[in-house]
Parts: structure tokens; sequence; C-alpha cells
């Protein structure tokens, strides 16, 4: 049977993709590309933001056209939103047959098999123990593998739908997570980016999360370690001995700001104060030599007044984030903010907000950026660049995109860039000589 996986939303969400095409490989199942050539279709949903939500829906609209002209082709909702929604997403809609949460993936050849399924199914119930550790991902060659280390989290940040939908935190033993990295290395693939909802958290026996980093930066092959990511009210200090001292561990830190107020980091129960957040940054960056730092920045949470956005500019000024997601703020059922915080600020005060934050953003990301003309960089080939084939696209240790005119080069490759341009993502350059590289 052929089956074609969309996946919206996180990295998380295309790491479970992964995940699921593996299991139902396994099983015989073949994934196709295409909903025309699939005799099923899943639909890996997130509900983290309201955006992702309407698109799934309009997917599913969408698939239902396909649906009536092949009414056998079988549909179902994975993840995220599946688990959040359950049956109001059957009651809206006559096109799903099954929902499957996040920790219920292993019900899915069942619901797939042709002929034995009860219709309409909802699969929700969520696990504390689920790590799918025994099933191999389906991943597609490449150059970065991403491997899931934890599952859930336990946070419950008053705006975040994730701890109803992924369920409580569960870590993977550090054995089968290094065993995977040593298989993606076996398989060509030079760099691995470990990923958990807050990997601060990360247990399992004597292994915390700075011991697992250092052991997957010791795997043969493995030339580069990335992660995301970390929460700042809980970042371990041993992980910065492991970001200093272990040459695979790229100097790059995803660190969620959230809002530069700390009466709004109080109601998203956060955790951390601004002060103490910026003193984090402060000290990740004296010990880690060019580490480059991003975040995430939310505008218009509940109660969110003028002069709380404004620190929120302040504080961006002060952390000098080498990038940053900006949202605003959407109301997600079943959060804590949901039942307790009005959602009162205005839809249009909410988006000058964000684009005021974005302008912020794209002055500093430039700045940064410029500042590194002139520099010859290291970097790790992982495609022809998007917009022409003469060109390759690649990434620093501190993860940011390089272009520069192909050569020969090859995913995979590193190779050594003198940077003569930039704009405000991306570093533009000129391969230098290759003599006295490291690979
Ligand atoms: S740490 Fe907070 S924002 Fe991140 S997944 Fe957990 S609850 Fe959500």
């Amino acid at each position: 049977m052929k089956i074609c996986i969309e996946t919206y939303g996180c990295q998380m969400n295309f790491s479970d993709t992964e995940l699921v095409a593996g299991l139902l490989t396994e099983k015989g199942f073949e994934i196709v590309d295409s909903p025309a050539e699939a005799e099923g279709v899943l639909l890996n949903t997130c509900a983290v933001r309201e955006n992702a939500e309407q698109r799934v829906k309009n997917r599913v609209i969408q698939i239902g056209y396909l649906k009536r002209r092949r009414p056998e082709l079988r549909i179902g909702i994975l993840g995220c939103l599946a688990q959040s929604l359950k049956d109001d997403l059957l009651r809206d809609s006559d096109t799903i047959d099954f929902l499957v949460g996040p920790d219920s993936y292993r019900a899915l050849p069942e619901l797939l098999a042709p002929g034995g399924v009860p219709a309409r199914r909802v699969e929700t119930t969520l696990s504390k123990s689920e790590t799918y550790t025994d099933i191999p991902a389906l991943r597609k060659s490449g150059v970065n593998g991403w491997i899931t280390i934890m599952r859930g989290c336990d946070n419950f940040c008053t705006f975040c739908v994730v701890p109803y939908t992924r369920g409580r935190e569960r870590s993977r033993p550090a054995d089968d997570i290094v065993r995977e990295a040593e298989e993606l290395a076996a398989a060509g693939f030079r760099q691995v980016t470990l990923l958990g909802q807050n990997v601060n958290s990360y247990r399992s026996g004597e292994d915390d999360f700075a011991s697992l980093m250092r052991a997957v930066c010791r795997v043969d092959g493995i030339e580069r370690v990335r992660f995301t990511s970390p929460h700042p009210k809980d970042f371990p200090g041993a992980l910065l001995d492991v970001l200093a001292g272990e040459k695979e561990a790229c100097p790059q830190v995803h660190l969620p700001l959230q809002a530069g107020s700390d009466a709004v980091l109080e109601r998203m129960g956060r955790g951390y104060t601004v002060r103490e957040f910026l003193d984090l940054a402060g000290k990740i960056r004296s010990a880690v030599g060019g580490v480059a730092i991003s975040s995430d920045l939310i505008a218009g949470f509940p109660g969110e007044t003028e002069e709380d956005f404004l620190a929120t500019l302040d504080a961006m000024e002060e952390a000098r984030f080498v990038s940053a997601f900006t949202f605003a703020y959407s109301e997600r059922k079943n959060t804590i903010a949901s039942r307790r915080f009005p959602d009162d600020v205005p839809g249009d005060v909410k988006v000058r907000r964000v684009s005021r934050m974005v302008e912020v953003q794209r002055r500093i990301s430039n700045e940064i950026h410029a500042c590194r003309v002139g520099e010859t960089v290291e970097v790790l080939v992982e495609a022809p660049s998007r917009k022409s084939r003469l060109e390759a696209f690649g990434r620093t240790a501190e993860g940011t995109g390089v272009v520069f005119p192909a050569g020969r080069v090859d995913p995979g490759d590193f190779v050594r860039v003198r940077v003569t341009g930039s704009t405000t993502n991306t570093l533009i350059g000129e391969e230098e000589d290759r003599s006295g590289m490291r690979i």
C-alpha cells in the first residue's frame, strides 16, 4: 500500500514523520511523494499556532476532493492537532478516516490496512514511556540527521499546548541515541542535531544532556553536533564545558526568550527574569567563543502593555540574537493562558508589534553578518543554492547559511569560504584553496 505523508510545524514533527515512515516501511508499506499516487494520505500536524492549524484544515478540504473521486483513499491526521482537537476534527470533516496522536503511531499499520479498519477512529492515548526507540527512522540521504532524544515536556509554559499534545517528558536511552548517530555516520551523514522540547531535562540512567552531547560528539565520522532547544531557566553549566571543549559541538545555541518584560515572563510561567536571561546569554558568550545565539519571541501575550513590548525591544538590543522567530500570540485551546488570561491585545496591535520586532531583528542580523565580511569560514556543504544550481549552499559551525559559486563541491564536503558579502540571513563568499582543511 502506497502512503504519502505531509508534514507541518516544527522540526520535531519532521523527525516524527521519518519515524512513521520507518514504522510503515518495516510493515511493508511504500512511502510515496504525492497524494495523487497514494492509497493513504497522512497529515502530520502542528497545533502550536493558529495559522498552522488553519493550513492543515485547508489541506484536509483539498484532499477531500481527491477522496470524492477515490472513496477508498484513506486519510489520517497525525500529531499535535489530532491530539488536541480529537473529536472536534472528526465532527468538522467527513474526509478524515482516523486521528492518531504523537504517542499512538504504532496503531497506524492496523488503521491503514485495507479492509480491516473501523472507520473514524481516534487513537490519542498519551504514554509516560513511549519513545519509539526500537523503530529505525526512514531518512532521505543528506548531510544532517535529526535525532529525537526525548519526547514530551513538563514545563507547562502557560501559552504552550505541547505538554497536552505530546505528554510528559521521557528520554530515550543514551546508548540507543549514540548507536543511531553511529548508523548515521556509517550512512554518510556528517552532522546530527539532537532534538527535544527541553533538552536540559534529558536524563537516562547516569547520563544527562551534557554527557549525551559529549558521547555523540565522539562518534567517529560525525563532524558537527547541534541541538535544539534548551530552556533558559535551567541551562546546564556542564553543557558549556562540552560546547567549549568538543570540537564537534557547534557554537550555536537557540535560547527562547519569549518576552522582554518580567511581568509577561511571570504570566507565561517561564521561570526566569529578563536579567537572568541576559546574564545567561553573557555567560554562554564568555565560555563559547564566537557562539551564535538565536531566540523565539512572542508579541501580544495577554496583558502585554506598550511598556512591556518596548522592554522586549530593549532586551533584543542587549541580547543581539543572530536571528529570532517572531510570532503574534494566538490563544491555544486547553492551555493555562486560555483558562487564566483573556486574549486582550487587539489583533492590529499584535501585528504592529511583530513588524517592529522583525524590523529590529533584521537590523541586528544585518549588522552581525556584515561584520563577518573578510573572514574565512569553514562551511559544510548541504545542497545547491535554492536560487541557482551554479551556487552551493552550506552552513558555518554557528549555523549561518553561506552561498558561494559551486565549483566542484558536493553535499557533505567541508570547504573554506572567504566571506565577501552578506544579507540578513546569509553570508556570500568564494571558496578558498582547499589545502590545510580539517577534513
Ligand atoms: S518548554 Fe514551554 S514552550 Fe517549550 S515545549 Fe515545554 S511548555 Fe512549550
